[in-house]
């Protein structure tokens, strides 16, 4: 097979995926969050063809310098509201994005959002700390909850906002973009057909080299999700998930380094079933970038794993994973979300995926500070 018609073939693979129906090892992690296991349809599900309205909520760099740019570029959902706790930015969000006063909200009264009906969806970007909240707000609401990563502090507040959205009927997706670029889904599928035979290790590397967060600032707060291991480490967590297919059944080791009360270093060592160790390391201060899946004939790797742009896989045969792709991820996670809630399909990062990925985090935290074997 030649490279492009390999490519083709590995499109096709995915898109007829449609989410992680061909992936035994992440549907049992997200199991919960699909339209199977939903004993109905949404209770608002829009009419076929129109778009999503959804309503940002949280108006700070990501929601700003990404999503909502991203959202221009969609075909199956708008920006259609905003929900702030800074008064300030409200005539700049709602004079660029054309945004109707009807459509804006305050952290005060966003539950008035159950009264109305022109917005679908919310999208909860705010700290970590405050995802619980929010995500639980809106799905009392009545509206689909797009729910940023990672997803909350504990397993408990990831289990109170998927439970919330069941019980109100509504869809959950978390905002692991990466699942949603092309090049990673090539990588996926690379995993998913064993293609270079049994797993026997595994790296995964996320890091950036910034400066120690400020205390003044939620990344440099340990009670609101601040430091390495949740802001970039969930996404080494996550891609062992995807890459070798499998939740990992416990941390080996973990060490930290925390300069003030937050991580700007973590380094673990996860197992996996069949005693598969793979090795993981983030950072808020060091640059690497990295997945790379070892098995018995060689390897598949990208790198890197997780901007925004360019993602590159390589794999022990030569193959190219790309080429690297420039266009917004975000475009295509949040049309790929909305399809599921119009369709009523299953999303491909679901909350049980985003739940089961912080109990990871929080083992991790565990081992480091026990210096113990911690089992999942
Ligand atoms: P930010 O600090 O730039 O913005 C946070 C926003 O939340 C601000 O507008 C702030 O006013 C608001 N906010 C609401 N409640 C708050 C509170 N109690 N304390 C402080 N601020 C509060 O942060 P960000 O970079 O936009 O990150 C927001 C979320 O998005 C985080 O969960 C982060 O992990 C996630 N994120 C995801 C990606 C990605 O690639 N998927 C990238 C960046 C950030």
């Amino acid at each position: 097979m030649n490279k492009n018609s390999r490519r083709r073939f590995l499109r096709q693979t995915v898109t007829a995926a449609t989410g992680l129906a061909l992936a035994p090892g992440l549907v049992s992690c997200g199991a919960g969050n699909t339209a199977t296991a939903s004993s109905s349809a949404p209770a608002r599900a829009p009419e076929k063809g129109r778009k999503l309205n959804v309503a940002l909520l949280g108006l700070g760099s990501y929601a700003k310098g990404q999503i909502a740019p991203s959202l221009q570029f969609t075909r199956h959902c708008q920006l259609a509201g905003i929900i702030t706790g800074s008064p300030e930015k409200i005539p700049e969000w709602q004079a660029k994005h054309d945004i109707p006063d009807e459509n804006v909200y305050s952290y005060d009264n966003m539950d008035e959002l159950a009264d109305n009906p022109n917005i679908d969806v919310v999208y909860v970007i705010t700290p970590t700390a405050t995802h619980k909240e929010f995500a639980v707000r809106a799905a009392k609401a009545g509206k689909h909850v797009w729910c940023e990563k990672p997803m909350a502090m504990t397993v408990e507040d990831s289990q109170a906002i998927i439970d919330a959205c069941n019980e109100n009927n509504v869809r959950l997706s978390i905002g692991y973009r990466m699942l949603h670029e092309p090049n990673t889904q090539d990588f996926i599928a690379l995993s998913k057909e064993k293609a270079f035979g049994a797993f026997t290790a595994a790296t995964s590397l996320a890091g950036y080299a910034g400066s120690d967060p400020p205390t003044d600032y939620w990344r440099g707060q340990r009670a609101m999700g601040g430091g390495a291991l949740y802001d970039m480490g969930v996404y080494t967590v996550n891609g062992l998930r995807y890459g070798l297919q499998m939740a990992p059944v416990a941390v080996v080791k973990a060490m930290q380094h925390r300069p003030t009360e937050v991580d700007v270093t973590t380094e673990y060592t996860l197992e996996f079933p069949g005693g598969l160790l793979a090795e993981g390391k983030t950072s808020v201060v060091t640059n690497y970038n990295q997945l790379r899946i070892e098995g018995e004939n060689g390897w598949h790797e990208m790198q890197p794993m997780q901007p925004y742009g360019g993602v590159k896989g390589l794999t022990s045969a030569g193959t190219v994973l790309g080429p690297p792709i420039d266009g917004k991820q975000q475009t295509l996670q949040m049309d790929d979300d909305a399809l599921a809630i119009m369709n009523n399909t299953p999303v491909l990062a679901p909350g049980e995926m985003g739940r089961d990925d912080i109990a990871v985090i929080r083992a991790i935290i565990e081992s480091a500070e026990t210096g113990k074997r911690v089992v999942l």
